[in-house]
C-alpha cells in the first residue's frame, strides 16, 4: 500500500519539485492539498486530479484528522508557520514531513518534537540531501576515518536572490539566509566531521543592506568541534556558491555541488564520487514513506532539525554578540 501525502503551501518548492516528484514515488502518492488560495485549489485538482474531499484550506485543515486518505501531511510554508501546522498536523493524528528549517527557535523544535510523540505520529525533517547516496559517501568518510581524522572543512551554500519583498528577507515569516541557506553549510560541516561543534562564532555582511535591513543577507560562521576540527561556513543571498572540502590527515573530499537538487558530486584522494539518484525529493518522500509503513525510524527525524537550530540559534547570538558562543 503506499501513504497518502497531503501538501501544505503550493508554493516553488511544492509546485516545482515535490508534486512532480510524487508523480515518480512507489511508497506515497500526491493524496490531497492544503492552500489559501481558490484558484490553486482549482488549478492542482484538474492537474493531479485531486478529489474534493482531499482539499482543505487553512481555517478547515484540522478536519484532515477524519479523512483516511491522508496518511502525511507535509508542511511546506515559510518557516515562521512550520511549528503550528506540525503541531496540528500531530493533533489530527497524521505523520508530519516538515520542510528545513525545522522551525525558528529550539522551543519549537522541542513543541514539535512533543506534539509529533504525544499523537503517536513520526516526525521527518525535509534534508532531502542527507538522502543522497552522494551524501552518504562522505558521511561513510567521515564514520569510517577513511582518510583519517578530519581536520578542517569549508563549506558555502549561497545564492542570489533577486527579489526584493519575499517572505525570506522578513524576520517575522522566518526569513534570513542562516536559516535557509545556512542549514545545508551546517549540515555540510555536521555530517562531514561526524561530530557536534561545541562552539561557534559568526559574523554578518551583506552586499545590499537596501533590501536586507530586517534579516541576515550573507553570514560567515566557524565551528570548533570536540576532537579538534574546525569548519569555516558562508552562506548567502547575494553569492552563488555550493561547494564542501574537507581536508583530512591522510588525504582529502570535496563535493561541488553538495547541496543541489541533482548532479551532486565529488571528488576524493581515493576517486571521483559520483552516484546516480533519479530524482532526490522522490527517493527522500519514499524512504521516509517506507519508514512509516513499516514503523522503522526514520533516517531525519525532528531531534535532527533541532540540532541544526539549536546551532543556528547559537550563531546568530555570537554574530550579535561579537564574542564566542559555547554549546
Ligand atoms: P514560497 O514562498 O514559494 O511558498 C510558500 C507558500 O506558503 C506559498 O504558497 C504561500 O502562499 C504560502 N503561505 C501561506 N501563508 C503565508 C504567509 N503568511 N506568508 C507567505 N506565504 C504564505 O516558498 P518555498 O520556496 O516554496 O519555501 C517553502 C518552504 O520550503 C520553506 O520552509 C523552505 O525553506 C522550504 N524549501 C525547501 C527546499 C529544499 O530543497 N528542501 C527548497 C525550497 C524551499
Amino acid at each position: 500500500s503506499r501513504l497518502g501525502i497531503a501538501l501544505v503551501g503550493l508554493g516553488y518548492y511544492s509546485t516545482d519539485l515535490l508534486a512532480p516528484a510524487l508523480q515518480l514515488t512507489k511508497k506515497c502518492y500526491l493524496a490531497g492539498i492544503v492552500t489559501g488560495t481558490p484558484e490553486k485549489a482549482e488549478r492542482w485538482k484538474k492537474q493531479y486530479k485531486i478529489p474534493d474531499k482531499n482539499i482543505y484550506n487553512y481555517q478547515n485543515f484540522d478536519q484532515i484528522a477524519n479523512n483516511p486518505d491522508i496518511d502525511v501531511v507535509y508542511v511546506v510554508l515559510p518557516p515562521s508557520m512550520h511549528a503550528e501546522y506540525t503541531i496540528r498536523a500531530a493533533k489530527a493524528g497524521k505523520h508530519v514531513f516538515c520542510e528545513k528549517p525545522m522551525a525558528m527557535t529550539v522551543a519549537e523544535c522541542e513543541s514539535m518534537i512533543k506534539a509529533c510523540r504525544d499523537n503517536k505520529v513520526k516526525l521527518a525533517i525535509g534534508y532531502r540531501c542527507q538522502h543522497d547516496p552522494n551524501t552518504r559517501e562522505y558521511m561513510r568518510f567521515a564514520k569510517e576515518k577513511t582518510f583519517g581524522k578530519v581536520q578542517m572543512v569549508a563549506c558555502g551554500a549561497g545564492y542570489f536572490d533577486p527579489r526584493t519583498d519575499h517572505w525570506k528577507q522578513k524576520k517575522a515569516l522566518g526569513g534570513g539566509v542562516m536559516y535557509d541557506m545556512g542549514v545545508y553549510a551546517l549540515q555540510g560541516a555536521r555530517l562531514a566531521t561526524g561530530e557536534e561543534p561545541i562552539a561557534v562564532t559568526a559574523q554578518h555582511f551583506t552586499t545590499r543592506p537596501e533590501i536586507y535591513k530586517d534579516v541576515d543577507e550573507t553570514t560567515l560562521f566557524q565551528l570548533q568541534f570536540p576532537s579538534g576540527t574546525v569548519a569555516a561556513c558562508h552562506t548567502s543571498f547575494g553569492i552563488n556558491m555550493n561547494y564542501l572540502q574537507a581536508n583530512c590527515e591522510k588525504g582529502f573530499f570535496k563535493m561541488e555541488p553538495f547541496s543541489s537538487y541533482s548532479g551532486n558530486q565529488g571528488i576524493s584522494s581515493q576517486g571521483t564520487i559520483q552516484f546516480p539518484l533519479a530524482n532526490q525529493q522522490a527517493k527522500q518522500m519514499d524512504d521516509d514513506a517506507e519508514v512509516i509503513l513499516a514503523n522503522r525510524s526514520l533516517l531525519v527525524p525532528g531531534e535532527e532539525g533541532l540540532r541544526d537550530i539549536r546551532i543556528v540559534e547559537a550563531i546568530y547570538q555570537a554574530a550579535r554578540s561579537g564574542k564566542q558562543v559555547k554549546l
